[in-house]
């Protein structure tokens, strides 16, 4: 089951730049900053509710983010959904044959355990699971 979109991933080339629209004019807290290297980005989270915008800047020009940004441009990168248990959704994703990126859970920012759904089986959309406990 998914319980609620935990964040909207934003790929952005420079993040000073996208929080003077996200924060400084739209008005959201920005809640912090952080690296993660497995996925070679700099994350902002910026709450809104029940959801959070993370901003994504890439750290590396090989990393999915600056990939991203080249060949789409800025723009919305992924969805999150928040599940309660990653394990068994991924088992039963792959039990119905749908196309994922990681079989296994991996850290994600705030570590969360997160997998990827591959947008070939989700229209053309980067599905995030996200699982925090
Ligand atoms: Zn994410």
């Amino acid at each position: 089951m998914l319980e609620k979109i935990d964040h909207i991933g934003i790929a952005v080339k420079d993040l000073g730049q996208a929080l003077k629209f996200y924060r400084d004019i739209l008005g959201v807290e920005l809640a912090g900053t952080e690296e993660v290297a497995e996925q070679k980005v700099r994350v902002a989270f910026l709450p809104v509710g029940e959801s959070k915008i993370e901003l994504l800047e890439s750290t590396d020009p090989e990393g999915p983010v600056a990939k991203f940004i080249a060949a789409r441009g800025e723009g919305i990168q992924h969805i999150a959904f928040r599940v309660r248990d990653i394990e068994e959704k991924l088992r039963q994703l792959k039990e119905l044959g749908v196309k994922l990126i990681d079989e296994q859970p991996r850290y994600g920012a705030g570590g969360a355990r997160i997998a990827f759904i591959h947008p070939k089986a989700a229209g053309g959309v980067l599905v995030e699971l996200c699982q925090r406990s």
